[in-house]
């Protein structure tokens, strides 16, 4: 075999020493079944914390909230309802999230309605007095018509804009850019109309700020829509209005990948393979996006940009020294000048390294030397107790190994040499592969072992699951470490308190 191909997890405290803890693991799966998810509650404080400090560097006031949509389990949102309520909040996308947030503990200040809603989760967000995060137009109209009907207080809202256009810049050299359109939010073209139409319903809503959320890591984009947010700002003050919040949404990423040259060396050799000028390196020649023309590479790899230099905190912290497109200022020296708080809503970047996702070996084996095809022969197929479902890394893109969690230790024998398999999953279904690359693993796995998906609390833990073939869906608990070992409790089970008996704290 070729040299292995590794893309090894970036693995952080308190997950490095949960994946050391094996014996564990293993009696977790044993008890409760193959998938399983496995939560660190702990963490994602300790995430929010990083968030904060950001905060505190640039000397800016405001809230963190968590995108409750990329883990729907009850610890993580618990501990963040432990957490300083002026400093940490939730942003919820459903009825059921909002339900579900006021459950765990948060004050309705502390939490945000955000997404295209529907009459039943406007109306508990109005109710309760949650912020509302308006998406149109429409919803502004729909949110005040509850509001008189029925007889409630007037609700803060931020308007969510998008399709921001930035105007030539001031040397008037600049190219005009508009960032991409979006299904969401309302393009900032509109705001003069949006505002005015805040103005006529001031009995019925508040205007505490502008928001905008992109998908894209691309940094000036972001910085060009805080500028925009922030001249929009400004035309509110003129209107009499007085907002104080510029919220920046979420998409502060996540490094799945430790070693830069992993990652560098593994898109490569994709591009090569596509090619045709080394062996396939995924099921099929699937190319993830890539296709060979007559020897050239073409289209975009769909992939997540799995080794990040600077992700989440390290992000918000770039995001906000990088002087603005037209006023030429640190986008923070703006909002703080402007005396703005910041509002953002991380998602998958509050939950890096805030769990891991445990697959039993079933099988091993190896598909004949099929003469006709070449490729698809003789490859070491590993089937899991999952499906593509239970862990969709790769339906976002993620390319990451799993670590394989032994059975038994062993002695070192033969066996211990990389090789390359295909994790397939529980479902008859052709397409059911965990991922379709060649995923390398220090050696080849026996029934019995666990391979262990690391960071995959956000959107790859449960945002897919389904009951397809009657499969079990996974089980989610929450791990505590204490004094030196590991506890544990079903997720529904967790809360943020010590009792004296000792349940996890
Ligand atoms: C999904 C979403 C987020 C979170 O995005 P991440 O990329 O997970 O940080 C934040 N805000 C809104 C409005 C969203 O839809």
């Amino acid at each position: 075999m070729d040299v292995p191909l590794y893309l090894q997890p970036r693995l952080e405290p308190p997950l490095t020493s949960l994946l050391d803890a094996g014996g564990f693991l293993h009696s977790l799966v044993d008890a409760l079944g193959s998938p399983l998810n496995v939560l660190l509650p702990e963490r994602i404080a300790e995430n929010a914390e990083r968030f904060r400090a950001v905060y505190r560097e640039h000397h800016l006031a405001g809230r963190v909230y968590f995108a409750h949509k990329a883990n729907r389990s009850s610890a993580l949102v618990r501990r963040l309802a432990a957490m300083d309520p002026a400093a940490v909040g939730v942003d919820v996308a459903s009825l059921g999230e909002l339900r579900h947030a006021l459950a765990c503990g948060l004050t309705p200040d502390r939490i945000m309605a955000t997404g295209p809603k529907d009459p039943e989760f406007l109306w508990l967000a109005a109710r309760v007095g949650a912020t509302v995060n308006l998406d149109s137009h429409g919803e502004l109209d729909q949110l005040v018509e509850i509001v008189r009907k029925y007889g409630l207080s007037r609700i803060d809202v931020l308007l969510r804009l998008s399709e921001f256009e930035s105007a030539a810049d001031s040397a008037g050299a600049g190219v005009r850019l508009r960032s991409r359109r979006s299904r969401f939010g309302s393009p900032a073209g509109e705001v003069s109309d949006l505002l005015s139409a805040v103005e006529r319903n001031r009995d019925a809503v508040e205007l505490t700020g502008v928001a905008y959320h992109l998908d894209t890591t691309a940094l000036a984009e972001k910085v060009r829509a805080l500028e925009c947010c922030v001249q929009v700002m400004d035309e509110c003050r003129v209107r009499g209005l007085a907002p104080r919040v510029v919220d920046i949404g979420g998409g502060f990423g996540v490094g799945y990948v430790a070693d830069a040259d992993q990652w560098e060396r593994y898109t490569t050799a994709l591009t090569e393979a596509v090619l045709g000028t080394r062996p396939a390196l995924t099921w099929r020649g699937h190319g993830y996006g890539l296709r060979n023309e007559g020897g050239t590479v073409r289209g975009t790899a769909a992939l997540y940009p799995a080794y990040r230099p600077t992700a989440g905190p390290g992000y918000l912290d770039e995001l906000l020294s990088l002087p603005t497109p037209s006023l030429g200022r640190p986008s923070a020296t703006l909002l703080l000048e402007h005396l703005h708080d910041l509002y953002v809503e991380p998602g998958r970047a509050l939950a890096d390294q805030c769990g891991l996702s445990l697959a039993r070996v079933l099988d091993v084996r190896r598909t004949g030397e099929d003469s006709e095809s070449g490729s698809g022969s003789g490859e070491y197929l590993v089937r899991l107790g999952m499906n593509a479902g239970d862990v969709s890394l790769e339906e976002h893109g993620v390319l990451v190994d799993p670590v394989l969690i032994p059975r038994t230790a062993s002695e070192g024998s033969d066996e211990e040499s990389p090789v390359g398999v295909h994790l397939v999953g529980n479902l008859c279904l052709e397409a059911d592969l965990i991922t379709r690359r060649t995923v390398y693993l220090p050696r080849l796995p026996r029934i019995g072992d666990l391979l262990a998906f690391a960071n995959t609390a956000g959107y790859a833990m449960d945002f897919h699951a389904h009951r397809a073939q009657r499969q079990p869906v996974a089980r989610t608990v929450a791990v505590v470490r204490e004094g030196g070992t590991w506890r544990w409790c079903l997720d529904e089970e967790y809360w943020p308190i010590t009792h004296p008996g000792g349940a996890l704290s």
